[in-house]
């Protein structure tokens, strides 16, 4: 697949929601500095101390003339989201057309499905992590479920002290792949957080677990335990910026796609579609 899907010759359009986030200011950056980008809008919520502060400032850069606005119709060709579902709802409401790229996590299932009949008018990417070793990750994990159909499968997570969604969407993707890849439905085989006296562990039950502390970026490890032996398969992010980078890089892959959902191995090349 090409590194850009319709606007060879000219810049992409970029919004940026969440602009003066931890994720949101790292976006800025990578934006500003990719060749076949240019930025158009960046979305602050209102009341944000960085409302009309000019969005390059935000990445520690100079000025670019470009003051940040709460959520309003853009031209840009994709807009780029990591704010919180608060953010992203408002977001659904003006969307009219541009290509979204979304790592907003916690959204809940009426966000999601807002999101995904957003797919039915653009090219929607959305992922719960933009890193390529995370996309890998979810490979493995397939192909470790289905090969292991035994095995007592658990995703330990462990974020910074600062994240409010728990568990990761990050380890629920990786449980819904694992659980796709044994044809069941994850909400079946699903448990969070073990706790008290129960019955030993039922065969085929998936087991997520999250911690959270310090400044932990992001770690996540699926155990497949069997008797005699047990696989660890995981992924550490130790600095944010590879999010930010795999947001851009798929920033720039989806715009003037065909509307539809994409994923991170459509745009790193590991699926077969
Ligand atoms: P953060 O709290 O630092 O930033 C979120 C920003 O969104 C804040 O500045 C907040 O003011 C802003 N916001 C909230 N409501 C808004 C609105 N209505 N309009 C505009 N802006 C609004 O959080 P963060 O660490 O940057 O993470 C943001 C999201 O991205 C979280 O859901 C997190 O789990 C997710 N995340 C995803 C990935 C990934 O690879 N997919 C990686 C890291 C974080």
């Amino acid at each position: 697949m090409g590194e850009g899907a319709s606007t060879a010759g000219s810049a992409t359009r970029v919004a940026v929601v969440g602009a003066a986030g931890r994720m949101g200011r790292l976006v800025l950056d990578c934006v500003l500095d990719h060749p076949s980008l240019v930025l158009t809008d960046a979305f602050v919520r209102s009341g944000s101390p960085a409302l009309g502060a000019d969005c390059a400032t935000l990445a520690d850069r100079p000025p670019c003339g470009t003051p940040t606005r709460t959520i309003g119709h853009t031209d840009a060709d994709v807009v780029i989201d990591f704010s919180l579902p608060a953010g992203l709802a408002a977001l659904l409401d003006v969307l009219d057309g541009p290509a979204l790229v979304t790592g907003t996590t916690g959204l809940g299932p009426e966000l999601e499905a807002r999101r995904d009949a957003y797919a039915e008018r653009a090219p929607v990417l959305a992922a719960a992590n933009f890193s390529t070793g995370v996309s890998l990750l979810l490979s493995l994990v397939r192909t470790a479920a289905a090969a292991l159909p035994h095995a007592d499968l658990e995703v330990v997570e462990m974020h910074h002290r600062h994240k409010r969604d728990a568990p990761s969407g990050t380890a629920l993707a990786l449980a819904g792949a694992a659980a796709a890849a044994r044809g069941v439905d994850i909400a079946g085989v699903v448990t969070h957080g073990r706790d008290g006296n129960s019955e030993p562990r039922p065969i085929g039950q998936i087991g997520i677990h999250a911690l959270r502390g310090g400044d932990v970026v992001g770690e996540h490890t699926v155990w497949l335990a069997l008797d005699g032996e047990r696989l660890q398969l995981g992924h550490a992010a130790s600095d944010r910026t590879t999010f930010a980078r795999g947001a851009v890089r798929a920033a720039a892959w989806v715009a003037g796609r065909a509307p539809g959902r994409y994923s991170m191995g459509d745009v790193l090349g590991l699926t077969s579609s």
